[in-house]
């Protein structure tokens, strides 16, 4: 690969108080078109993702001086875009689990060698610049994919951006069994081998959101679980 251009080195918040593996992140990350920003606190984390607009952020759990799952969820309440990737050496479902309830979008557990991989299949969606679609309907739910935005029946459906993405392609083959690897490849990562578990919290999310009290009045499409294979979108 060729060095990355300082100019267009992408900046990429990493929260990390561990030295050896900040620098071990830092070093790789420059050397593939990074411009990697590191904070060693929780605090230092937050107000760094103030600071400006990013894609993502990569974030350790272990800090010194709050417990990352805080972090991750006031970050998810303030920047609803930001794609937050917990980098965690915990490997236990239930820290995953707790990651992703509490707003993360993925995670990687050390020592990350699929982090780059990982980290491009995010990038590269991220800038997809496709040509204007029309908005998807589904009963009283539009998805409108060129927008980003999800509405029911006028009311915004605020959805992180892998509860967007599910939906989005669950909706391009409504009616259709739909894998969980097809699921895992098109809204996480095409390379994906692995736990799948991040597809089912988000799911889970996005069920609460789409029969919670708002969507009560509304016709609004339900995922059928198919069970050993994947899901389906059925219409109202
Ligand atoms: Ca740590």
């Amino acid at each position: 690969m060729n060095p990355p251009d300082r100019a267009t080195a992408r900046c990429l918040p990493v929260v990390e108080d561990d030295e050896t593996i900040g620098r071990h992140l830092d070093t790789g990350l420059r050397g593939n078109g990074y411009a990697p920003t590191r904070s060693r606190t929780g605090s230092g984390a937050l107000a760094e993702a103030a600071r400006s607009v990013h894609d993502v952020l990569l974030l350790d759990l272990g800090l010194p001086d709050m417990d990352g799952l805080d972090v991750a969820r006031t970050l998810r309440a303030r920047f609803p875009d930001l794609l937050i990737v917990i980098l965690t050496a915990r490997t236990d479902d239930i820290d995953v689990i707790a990651g992703l309830d509490a707003g993360a979008d993925d995670y990687l557990v050390k020592p990350f060698s699929l982090l780059l991989a990982r980290l491009r299949a995010h990038m590269r969606r991220r800038t997809i610049t496709s040509p204007p679609r029309e908005p998807i309907r589904l009963g009283d739910l539009v998805v409108d994919v060129t927008a980003r935005r999800c509405t029911l029946h006028e009311h915004e459906v605020r959805l992180r951006p892998k509860e967007f993405e599910l939906p989005a392609v669950l909706a391009r083959h409504a009616g259709e069994a739909v894998s969980r690897e097809t699921l895992m490849a098109e809204v996480w990562d095409e390379n994906w081998f692995g736990s799948t578990k991040t597809l089912d919290v988000t799911m889970a999310a996005l069920r609460r959101r789409l029969t919670g009290p708002v969507a009560q009045p509304y016709r609004v499409p339900r995922v059928t679980t198919l069970r050993g294979h994947g899901y389906r979108l059925e219409l109202p």
